[in-house]
């Protein structure tokens, strides 16, 4: 078949990557001959005003980067706050020059309503700074609940000094429902005042949101982040593990040689120490199941995928687990699975081993909460 391009914004049509660019469902490429093709994402930003986040490789994302850098502007990066480290943008000083950059941390509503927000603030700063990011300022918002918005246009308003505003993230941080929150604001006054563009030097193209005449907000695609088990799950997986509302924290007191599986996801392995609380910070739909370190691995070979679910498959097989090995030295510390969520605990001396499908980000910090 002939390639199909766009006429919106001129990208080869496909139809087997919803979250890649060009996607169209393959049901509206019938009778082709007769019709105009947009891309689904052109079709919703004509239609419906309405931004829809497409994903890119690290490489087309640094060419982005590189231009944002050479620029006068604010950057303006989005992370998710339930998955913190997995949601950063690597690299992202090395590549925006000395430009002025302003940390949103998104999905508020998730973290338990006791979380005191400026220690929060304080806690991301810190991690920030650790990671080489001096950010002028930190938000938080929930993109879906509305919340701290208001405050965040203030803050862009403030800093901006009149300059462009670029909005950067991973996929699946919420940069499209903030991007559209933001458009709506302005829509209310004004409509059809969207447009995209072609970035410079590429076949990309941006979305652009006029602030005044000359200065606009301009949404970047979502960069992909391979740490991210998001990137690695089916769609029903996804919205398995991942949270809609406030987290309740599930507390487990686990002797030495006790074994946690969540679902078929991950596997924590309380190896040694003194009796410990873990306190989890998951999605409520996900099981956790309780057995001794022993038996883990012959429950694992016999029940992954029944027992244990949901997992990962690959080629019909579970997607195999890389082991992460920490000795605790901290009174208070999570362990990070990126997108999963985490477990906070407390005490230290202990040898914990968690076990997440290959690829996956584990990570441990001082504790967020
Ligand atoms: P993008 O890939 O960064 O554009 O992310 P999306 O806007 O598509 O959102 C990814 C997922 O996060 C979706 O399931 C959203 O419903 C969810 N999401 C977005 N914003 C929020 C939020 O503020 N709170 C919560 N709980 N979920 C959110």
């Amino acid at each position: 078949m002939e390639q199909l391009k766009c006429i919106g914004c001129g990208i080869s049509i496909q139809t087997t990557k919803p979250k890649e660019l060009g996607y169209t469902p393959a049901s509206s490429l019938k009778n082709v001959e007769d019709k105009v093709i947009y891309c689904q994402r052109c079709f919703k930003l004509k239609h419906y005003n309405e931004v829809q986040d497409v994903s890119l490789t690290s490489g087309d994302f640094l060419k982005i980067l590189q231009q944002v850098g050479e620029s006068d502007a604010l950057v303006i990066n989005i992370i998710d706050i339930f998955d913190f480290s997995g949601s950063l943008v690597t690299g992202i000083t090395r590549h925006i020059g000395g430009n002025d950059i302003l940390v949103v941390g998104n999905k508020v509503d998730l973290l338990p309503k006791s979380t005191n927000k400026t220690k929060l603030n304080h806690w991301m700063r810190r991690s920030l700074k650790e990671m080489g990011l001096k950010p002028l300022d930190v938000a938080l918002v929930s993109a879906e609940k509305g919340l701290g918005i208001e405050e965040l246009m203030g803050m862009i308003e403030k800093y901006r000094k009149g300059r462009d505003v670029y909005i950067v993230g991973c996929t699946n941080v919420g940069k499209s429902t903030l991007v559209n929150r933001i458009i709506k604001r302005f829509t209310e006054e004004q409509q059809d005042i969207i447009t995209t563009s072609h970035f410079p030097g590429t076949t990309l193209d941006i979305i652009e949101i006029p602030l005044d005449d000359e200065t606009a907000i301009i949404d970047t695609p979502g960069i992909i982040n391979e740490h991210q088990l998001a990137h690695y799950v089916t769609p029903a997986v996804l919205k398995q593990m991942t949270p809609k509302k406030e987290i309740k924290a599930g507390v487990y007191q686990l002797n030495p040689e006790q074994t946690l599986f969540i679902g078929g996801l991950a596997r924590l392995d309380f190896v040694k120490g003194e009796r410990t609380s873990f306190i989890f910070h998951l999605s409520n739909q996900l099981h956790i199941h309780r057995t001794k370190l022993e038996k883990a691995e012959q429950l694992w070979k016999t029940q992954a995928g029944s027992v244990l679910k949901p997992i990962i498959l690959e080629n019909d097989q579970p997607r195999p687990m890389e082991k992460h090995v920490y000795h605790i030295n901290n009174q208070k510390t999570d362990i990070v699975i990126s997108g999963l969520g985490w477990l906070t605990l407390i005490g230290t001396g202990q040898e914990i081993h968690i076990h997440a499908p290959v690829g996956v980000g584990v990570f441990i910090r001082p504790s967020l909460i």
